[in-house]
């Protein structure tokens, strides 16, 4: 009988298998759909926790950096992540406010403060307190997290509106493009391998 962490379960089809050894450039598929099972991991738990700081810096970018500025009539109007979803409370929109505000907001912020507190402990070879509860909120969470959605809707604003009134890309547009590459990478598939390498 195989102990309990050598199998490895499909996250699509809940087929179980013996965990595979790897070599790198290889990869494991589930033979009864296809989906992925384990590849090699790209990073180090030191690179995680190094990619996950970088990560903490762009929010605080962000915070405070306007993502678009909007001119019109020789004014120039800036405009944070967090003016773009203040502006959707005004009108009818309150609803889609309250949902761009948790998806784009408030998941993200959450999202990276967990990956800093499991990474940070992980860098002294150490489950953080809450480990589980954190790891689970994680992959709870991941469906939620809309950057890249709203990073799509502020690069077709910045194509489409170009021409009627003059909308400028800026550089919290490149840390928003960073910082949802970040963790779309993180809280996917790499930071799962803690269940197995913490102690
Ligand atoms: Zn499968």
């Amino acid at each position: 009988m195989s102990e309990l962490s050598d199998l490895i379960i499909c996250e699509y089809c809940d087929a179980v298998y013996q965990r595979p050894r790897l070599h790198a450039h290889q990869r494991a598929n589930c033979r009864r759909c296809g989906g992925v099972l384990a590849r090699p991991h790209l990073f180090h738990v030191d690179h995680l926790l190094a990619l996950c700081l970088t990560a903490v810096l762009l929010v605080v970018f962000l915070g405070v950096s306007p993502v678009l500025v909007i001119q019109t009539q020789g004014q120039a109007h800036p405009a944070t992540l967090f003016d773009a979803v203040w502006a959707l409370t005004r009108g009818p929109t309150d609803l889609l406010a309250l949902v761009a505000g948790f998806s784009v907001i408030l998941v993200p912020l959450v999202q990276v403060a967990l990956m800093s507190w499991i990474l940070g402990f992980a860098h002294f070879r150490q489950k953080a307190p809450g480990f589980r509860g954190c790891m689970r909120t994680l992959t709870s969470l991941s469906p939620w997290s809309m950057l890249e959605v709203f990073l799509l809707g502020a690069l077709v604003t910045v194509f489409k509106i170009t021409g009627r009134i003059e909308v400028l890309p800026t550089l919290g547009l490149a840390a928003l493009a960073g910082l949802s590459l970040l963790i779309i990478g993180m809280a996917g598939r790499d930071i799962h391998r803690l269940w197995d390498e913490l102690p």
